[in-house]
């Protein structure tokens, strides 16, 4: 690989999200060029920017908001899709870091903008505690299932039960 190839991966490369084969080949090649080197640990700097910027976010809540929503989007029907579609959460073609600010900010908005929230459809079943109301967020509760407001909320949950590092 030349080092255009790798500084185009480092993004994903420093996330994690390359395939084992093309990981080792980056590590190979950082090992060797200082120059590729420094413009991870540059990347490395603007992360820890953006992590700093979102500073009531935990760690790697991002990219579980997304990963919750793309699985709710894949399963399910059309009619509850339409509007995380029409915010072309999977269309962008954008940096991971882009989209995880987009994807804070597209979740904030969701938070404030109940008129898109309440569309209809399965409230959190009864006999569970509600993670809405421990956020102060009980308009939520109407949130449809498969919405990013259901999925960000699942996430919350998840994230107070198995907190990371
Ligand atoms: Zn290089």
């Amino acid at each position: 690989m030349c080092c255009d190839e790798i500084r185009q991966q480092l993004e994903d490369f420093a996330a994690g999200r390359l395939p084992m084969a093309l990981r080792c080949e980056m590590a190979e090649h950082l090992r060797n060029c200082a120059a590729c080197r420094r413009a991870l640990s540059e990347h490395d700097a603007v992360s820890s920017v953006l992590c700093r910027i979102q500073t009531s976010v935990p760690a790697g809540f991002t990219s579980r908001v997304l990963r919750r929503a793309h699985q709710r989007v894949a399963l399910v029907p059309v009619a509850t899709t339409r509007w995380p579609a029409r915010l072309g959460l999977n269309s962008l073609p954008m940096g991971s870091a882009a989209a995880a600010v987009l994807a804070v900010g597209v979740t904030l908005g969701l938070l404030m903008g109940s008129d898109v929230i309440g569309v209809g459809g399965a409230a959190a079943p009864e006999g569970e505690p509600d993670p809405a109301a421990a956020y102060g967020m009980d308009s939520l509760g109407e949130a449809p299932d498969g919405s990013l407001a259901q999925s960000y909320l699942t996430v919350v949950e998840a994230a107070e039960k198995d907190p990371e590092p």
